[in-house]
């Protein structure tokens, strides 16, 4: 039997719908338009491809975008100095900076840099801090779109034996937190896997919910998969791949995949999300949100 899909897309339109009235409803109330402020130093393809959905995202629900594009060879200090001014700039209310940096650029450095209640990615300590706590001021975007995601589909999670596969600070790590925290979407029982986890198809093997960040396109395979679970793929890997054309003909295409053998775990999983059209849309529409939220935040109380 084959599993049902967790339609990320349809879901994320769905809420960004929703996002779109709310951002309409603060604008009205305070005459204020959410701002985000976005930094794209370098050329890098992909980051551009990103930068650009995002921007268009936040056109389409009515958050305004700023964005700043520096050259690959800009030094650490402009970059910082670039922060400290959008910091500081009441007009601004969420600050992203598209990762990854230019090497020679400290990573940690800059990302400390942001406010943090400007800090729409949840990346700052103190942020991470609030949320390892149960107490967060912004959620991690592709953990809270996956949240959200099991939560529109009424997927239980209270109880259930999830296991996270990654360990990185911006998907592994607040994933297993976020299924951590007390009540709805949370109270799971949570292992976090890595690559030096020893036994790892025995350990997924017993996940209610699986969810794969992983970088390694299709490395979840069907054995590792417990029947009827939920499988939840964050991965997007970029790979040639074999196909057969309308004449029969084989043919190598390039071809966006998941972490996850999706035609094979399919047949196994009770639940799964597809690449694309899966997590993906879901982390933009979470950015959309954490910067009307970040806008909220500072109306509320100006600094
Ligand atoms: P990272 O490379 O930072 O982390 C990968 C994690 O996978 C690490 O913890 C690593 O372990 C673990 N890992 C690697 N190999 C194995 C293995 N053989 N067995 C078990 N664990 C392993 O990646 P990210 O978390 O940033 O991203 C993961 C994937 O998700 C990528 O494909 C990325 O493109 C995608 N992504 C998608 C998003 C979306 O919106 N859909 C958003 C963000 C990321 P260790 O720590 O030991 O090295």
């Amino acid at each position: 039997m084959s599993a049902n899909i967790l339609d990320g897309k349809g879901t994320a339109e769905q809420i960004r719908a929703e996002i779109k009235e709310e951002v309409a409803k603060f604008v009205a109330e305070t005459k204020i338009q959410p701002a985000l402020a976005v930094v794209l130093v370098g050329e890098d393809p992909a980051s551009q491809v990103y930068v650009r959905n995002k921007e268009l995202a936040c056109e389409k629900v009515g958050v305004k975008s700023l964005m700043y594009r520096l050259p690959q060879e800009t030094p650490s200090e402009e970059l910082l100095a670039l922060i400290a001014k959008l910091n500081a700039d009441n007009s601004v209310h969420g600050i992203l900076v598209q990762l990854p940096l230019p090497k020679g650029i400290d990573e940690k450095k800059v990302l400390d840099a942001i406010d943090p209640q400007k800090d729409v990615d949840a990346f700052h300590p103190e942020n991470v801090g609030l949320l390892s706590q149960g107490r967060p001021r912004f959620l991690p975007c592709t953990p809270y779109g996956i949240q959200r995601l099991l939560r529109r589909y009424e997927i239980e999670t209270k109880g259930k034996r999830v296991v996270v596969v990654g360990r990185s600070d911006i998907v592994g790590k607040p994933m297993g937190l976020l299924f951590l925290q007390k009540g709805e979407g949370g109270d799971a029982t949570v292992t976090i896997c890595h690559s030096r986890t020893e036994n790892l198809p025995e350990i997924t093997r017993q996940a209610d919910i699986l969810v794969a960040a992983i970088g390694k396109a299709e490395f979840v395979k069907a054995d590792m998969v417990k029947p009827g679970a939920v499988v939840v793929d964050v991965g997007m890997n970029r790979i040639a791949k074999e196909t057969t054309d309308e004449n029969g003909e084989k043919k190598l295409v390039n071809k966006l995949v998941g972490d996850v053998d999706f035609d094979a775990v399919k047949e196994v999983a009770g639940w799964i999300t597809p690449v694309p059209g899966g997590v993906g849309p879901l982390t933009v529409t979470m950015l959309l949100l954490n910067a009307l939220n970040a806008a909220r935040l500072q109306t509320a109380a100006p600094k």
